[in-house]
């Protein structure tokens, strides 16, 4: 999933996306009521929807209705957040912070539904509003994280703390709040917050470097080739794209292999020719490592911006800066982690390794593997071991089937819920279904979008999002999407899908359910509202019931003819999945150590060479394995060094050892029953972020986390019975 959409538009902050509903009591907000009443009529996202649970009424918006709801939203925002600063009584919980959860109502509706259209939807009009945007919203959020007046209070009411004896969940909102205005900068001095500024100008500045670095490294990396014969091993189509590339790129009658983000290159599992595979490799590996496109002195840099920042803001570096409100709360237990599935993920991968060194000895080859062989080499064996035809699966996974007696059908075992198909509801797509949950006494939980299929407009991957958040405060229940990119069957047709589609249906299901069942009081503790190293948990978590053999059976049936996945079949599509994995696992974790070495600099650290300290780091952990190079250098390692997940990239492996290990139990403890999925439904997806991400774990699960299920889960470790 990616983070919210309104999140990552308005700030790291939560802190806007409040509430979704029009303020009924406060007298701040008389003036704005009024002045939304007389517009009203024009424009549908001035008010709330009548529809059930305020879901968007997608027949009245138009794309002129957005700009002037933005302009609104900001205004009215920043007019509640003046009141609450302007109160006249000392500060409170109710005063200020559930007044804070109130605020903003309108500017949370508008983002939910532009945001969620941008990703889904996407037309000229709304991508020259987003761009306009952007700056924006991002100055609307410094001006509420940054401002004194509001923290002076925010920090009344948690001095207080002691005697307010507020319920849990008001507690955890009061200290998720403080923590919040205290990372941004709140407490620090003036003349700290002018170096804190100056920092984070000169990091903003060299992010962008970084960044724009790199796209101009895509175009400049790009391998071309004279010879078409060096191409042996392309298919047709691969070839005509390459052709076309570089007619693009002004060579034509040449051939353009682009490079993608990650060290490895998809491309390489086909070329014949090994030195053109080393020329391909090397131009990724070596990216930003030379010239004017040299990103190594921003990398040094850029880490040592974000050491003295942490310094200044009270920590020994940006790792433990990062780590505080996350489930794995300091850089320690991240190293812990990984480091201790280290030895069974590097022996995983040795074996690997022979079988790839065997071939190539079987194929006459007199040399030891490097990078630029793996996958070619990986290939081959993968054929010899599991000759899986993908389009003799597909006729087992009809999409319909899928959803219904797949999905709906496990969601329905564990947890009791039915859906309801609800046609009369406005979608914002034809090809989007809507559909009522209802709980197993009957009670309606939720309205769910589900919009499965690729289109122009729709940006790649998967992912959840939310129209209406769940709050018990606001009197909201979950208004909440899906979207996929399954490339829809021909006219007429049912559509076949993969297994790896199938899978991710249950994972985005799993974030829909984490945001349907939430039962809090406070908006911004709902559903997946959660910590980066959590929120993965419940999506993966859910992905293993699709291969659950009880499962399968009722939905892995041939489109045709009804019959059932034969059992050969789907055991050389279980092992497939796991093929490779040693490398897959080791790749990701050299990187993410390489991620936390870098943000465990202390401030006064000098600037570090780059290659050593690479290699320093990944011989340090036992990770430095010639043939199998970290997923990404720091030379183009965004997640990393642009920022977005630094000392964060840990939080994916984080999230699905949570998975495996809540899956594995439920396994042991029968499987796909009411019991479990009761159990799970309380403890984790109910909760939200309502309190500490490892007090709900340990309340489900008895005990913390092993790494042992994932292990089992990735095929690097065997399976006891
Ligand atoms: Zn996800």
């Amino acid at each position: 999933m990616r983070k919210t959409l309104i999140a990552s538009a308005i700030g790291a902050s939560l802190l806007v996306t409040a509430c979704s509903q029009p303020p009924k009591t406060e007298q701040s907000n008389t003036a704005e009521t009024v002045k939304t009443s007389q517009v009203a009529i024009a424009n549908p996202l001035l008010t709330a929807s009548t529809l059930q649970y305020q879901a968007p009424d997608f027949s009245q918006i138009k794309d002129e209705h957005f700009a002037p709801a933005f302009e609104q939203g900001m205004a009215e925002h920043m007019a509640d957040i003046q009141a609450i600063i302007d109160n006249q009584e000392p500060a409170s919980f109710e005063n200020t912070i559930v007044a804070m959860e109130k605020a903003g109502s309108l500017l949370t509706r508008v983002s939910r539904v532009f945001f969620n259209l941008t990703g889904t939807d996407s037309n000229e009009a709304r991508r020259a509003l987003q761009s306009e945007l952007a700056p924006k919203l991002a100055a609307h959020s410094d001006n509420i994280n940054l401002n004194a007046d509001l923290f002076a209070r925010v920090e009344a009411v948690y001095n207080q703390r002691e005697q307010l004896k507020l319920d849990p969940e008001s507690d955890r909102l009061l200290e998720v709040y403080y923590k919040r205005f205290v990372k941004a900068g709140a407490k620090l001095s003036e003349e700290q917050k002018t170096a804190i500024r100056a920092l984070n100008e000169e990091h903003s500045k060299l992010t962008t470097q970084f960044s724009q670095n790199l796209l101009k490294l895509s175009k400049a990396i790009a391998v071309v080739v004279d010879d078409k014969a060096q191409l042996d091993g392309l298919s047709e189509s691969q070839l005509k794209a390459a052709a076309k590339a570089a007619e693009d790129a002004g060579q034509p009658g040449k051939y353009l292999l682009s490079i993608t983000n990650t060290t490895r290159q998809p491309i390489l599992a086909s070329l014949n020719n090994r030195e053109l595979r080393q020329r391909v490799w090397e131009a990724s590996a070596y990216r930003g490592t030379s010239g004017e496109l040299d990103n190594r002195p921003l990398v040094s840099r850029l880490t040592q911006i974000r050491a003295e920042k942490a310094a200044l803001l009270g920590y020994n570096n940006w790792a433990e800066y990062q780590l505080q409100n996350t489930m794995a709360e300091k850089p320690e237990n991240v190293f812990n982690m990984l480091n201790s599935m280290v030895p069974a993920v590097v022996a995983n991968t040795q074996a690997e390794q022979a079988d790839i060194q065997a071939m190539i000895k079987r194929e006459g080859g007199d040399f030891d593997v490097q990078p630029w062989d793996w996958a070619y080499y990986a290939e081959k064996v993968r054929q010899e071991k599991y000759d899986l035809n993908e389009s003799e699966v597909r006729n087992y996974f009809e999409f319909n089937r899928v959803l219904h007696d797949g999905l709906f059908y496990t969601m329905n075992r564990l947890y009791g819920v039915r859906f309801e198909p609800r046609p009369d509801l406005p979608v914002y797509h034809p090809d989007v279904q809507a559909f009522e949950l209802f709980d197993h006494g009957g009670k309606s939980l939720a309205i769910f979008y589900a919009d499965y299929f690729a289109r122009d407009g729709k940006r790649g991957g998967a992912w959840m999002n939310s129209f209406v958040g769940q709050s018990g405060l606001l009197e909201q229940k979950p208004v909440v999407v899906n979207v996929m990119n399954i490339p829809k069957g021909p006219e007429g047709e049912p559509t076949l899908v993969s297994f790896d589609h199938v899978t991710t249906m249950f994972h985005e299901l799993g974030h829909g359910i984490h945001g349907m069942f939430s039962k809090v009081k406070y908006p911004s503790l709902a559903g997946t509202a959660v910590s980066r190293d959590f929120v993965e948990f419940p999506s993966t978590f859910e992905e293993d019931w699709a291969a659950l053999p009880e499962v399968l059976a009722n939905y892995a049936r041939h489109y045709k003819t009804d019959e059932q996945i034969p059992a050969e079949l789907l055991e050389k599509v279980m092992k497939a999945k796991n093929f490779n994995m040693g490398f897959d696992t080791l790749e990701y974790m050299s990187a993410a150590l390489l991620d936390m070495e870098w943000h465990s600099l202390p401030a006064d650290t000098p600037l570090q060479d780059v290659e050593s300290f690479e290699a320093k780091a990944l011989e340090k952990h036992g990770v430095n394995l010639p043939a199998v190079p970290p997923r990404y250098k720091s030379t183009y390692f965004s997640h990393s060094i642009g920022g977005g997940y630094s000392a964060g990239y840990y939080a994916y492996m984080w999230s699905e050892i949570l998975a495996a290990d809540a899956f594995a139990y439920l396994r042991e403890r029968g499987g796909l029953t009411r019991e479990n999925g009761e159990l799970y439904r309380k403890n984790i997806l109910e909760v939200g972020n309502s309190r500490p991400p490892m007090e709900s774990y340990i309340q489900f699960r008895g005990q913390e986390p092993t790494t042992d299920a994932l292990l089992i889960r990735r095929g690097l470790k065997p399976q006891i019975d």
